[in-house]
């Protein structure tokens, strides 16, 4: 059932492309009114035009820019923390850097930006709704993936320290956790079929997962018909996380 949120504003982070730019569309189709932020001003150009949504242009990295882009929001009451980036490397060629900016992006970009936007939705006192874009690597190792699985293991329990402490401000918060999604941070990781073959082997459903099928899925943890769904880590990834 496609749920209505007419009258809500939401939030969504790094939508300027992939999972985002579609979660973007669906809210809209929805009745939300958007707020789409990402870090390419082109992609939010097109994107506005294309879904009829407000931008923000900033980079999460920087937190102090965050904070002040942030600043005039507005009243959100849907929030989906879908931004994040994955830097390839070897575990013995992990360097300092690399792991930071990960790190910055998908799990201090997720605090920051939480923050601002719940201390926001008490002050209303109507509560809202959080989502935040996790993955499969939060619980499985994936060749090259260090500060990536890493990253999206601190997400999920970011994600139920926030559904712990928001909570009794009615301000409900769970994790999607797709497989790999045909994007282009799918197609970087995952592009070369030597590398996605054997994942692909590990999920029974035997295919990798559409940006509107991690959408459905956030768009109803969003939804009034998951009220009383709360802390959770959605899978969406074809049974991969069975075995
Ligand atoms: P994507 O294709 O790379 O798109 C990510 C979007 O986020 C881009 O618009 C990007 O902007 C924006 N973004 C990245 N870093 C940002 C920053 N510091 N500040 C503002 N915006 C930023 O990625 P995706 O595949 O759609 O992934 C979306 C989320 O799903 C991520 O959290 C990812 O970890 C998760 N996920 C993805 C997969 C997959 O296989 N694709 C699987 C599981 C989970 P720029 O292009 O301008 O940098």
């Amino acid at each position: 059932m496609k749920p209505d949120f007419k009258g809500r504003r939401a939030l969504v982070t790094g939508a300027g492309k992939g999972i985002g730019r579609e979660i973007t569309r669906c809210l809209v189709d929805c009745n939300a009114s958007v707020l789409a932020l990402s870090r390419t001003e082109s992609d939010l150009e097109s994107l506005q035009e294309e879904a009829g949504c407000e931008a923000i242009c900033v980079d999460l990295g920087d937190v102090a820019a965050t904070r002040e882009a942030l600043a005039a929001a507005g009243d959100v009451e849907l929030l989906v923390n879908n931004a994040g980036i994955s830097i390839l490397e070897p575990f013995l060629e992990v360097t300092v850097e690399a792991f930071d900016d990960v790190m910055a992006v998908n799990v201090r970009g997720v605090l920051i930006v939480s923050q601002i936007i719940a201390r926001g939705m008490i002050g209303q006192g109507r509560g809202g709704a959080t989502v935040n874009l996790s993955s499969q690597a939060s619980t499985r190792a994936l060749a090259d993936h260090t500060s990536y699985c890493a990253s999206k293991g601190a997400l999920d329990q970011l994600t139920r320290m926030m559904a712990l402490e928001l909570g009794p401000h009615n301000i409900r918060v769970n994790a999607v956790n797709p497989t790999v999604t045909l994007t282009p941070m799918g197609e970087m990781a995952w592009g070369d079929p030597a590398k996605s073959g054997p994942v692909l082997a590990r999920i029974p459903l035997g295919r990798f997962a559409q940006p509107l099928q991690v959408a459905e899925a956030v768009g109803w943890l969003l939804s009034d018909a998951a009220d009383m769904v709360h802390g959770v880590t959605l899978s969406v990834d074809g049974g991969f996380s069975v075995s």
